[in-house]
């Protein structure tokens, strides 16, 4: 899944998003850097990728899921910037394992770990989310 630099579909402020299978990012620095082999950035999208395949192996799917969720999570934005965004449990899947580049090795059919954080309460993915160390301050950016 090569990343490809695209200033419409990545707008500024964020590093890459993937799109039916594509990583856009908005320069080619990052870009060059989501292609190189172990890069975390790219072990993130690769898991989303992974979920789409998890939910019936279909985008459309997986967009509808992951806007549910987010939407579901739309009014936590007014506690803390981008809150609904971290606590959507595809969020916290990739960012959770993101380091592990070895994490979707485990897997044939699909990355499964967001059908484990759907089912945790809100307070609790914040809990976990802020422990491990994933919801960053409001002044920093970088958003996935
Ligand atoms: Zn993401």
């Amino acid at each position: 899944m090569p990343a490809l630099v695209n200033t419409f579909l990545c707008r500024k402020g964020f590093s890459g998003i993937t799109l039916f299978g594509r990583i856009f990012t908005n320069e080619q620095g990052i870009a060059d850097h989501l292609n190189a082999r172990n890069s975390v950035m790219k072990n993130h999208e690769m898991i989303h990728l992974r979920q789409a395949q998890n939910t019936a192996n279909n985008w459309l799917c997986f967009y509808a899921l992951y806007g549910y969720y987010w939407l579901k999570g739309a009014c936590l934005n007014r506690k803390r910037k981008n809150l609904a965004y971290y606590l959507n449990p595809f969020e916290m899947e990739a960012y959770i394992h993101e380091g592990n580049l070895r994490y979707l090795e485990q897997f044939e059919k699909g990355a499964p770990g967001w059908r484990e954080y759907r089912r945790m309460s809100i307070p609790e993915r914040y809990r976990l989310m802020m422990k491990k160390g994933k919801i960053p301050g409001p002044s920093k950016s970088g958003w996935r």
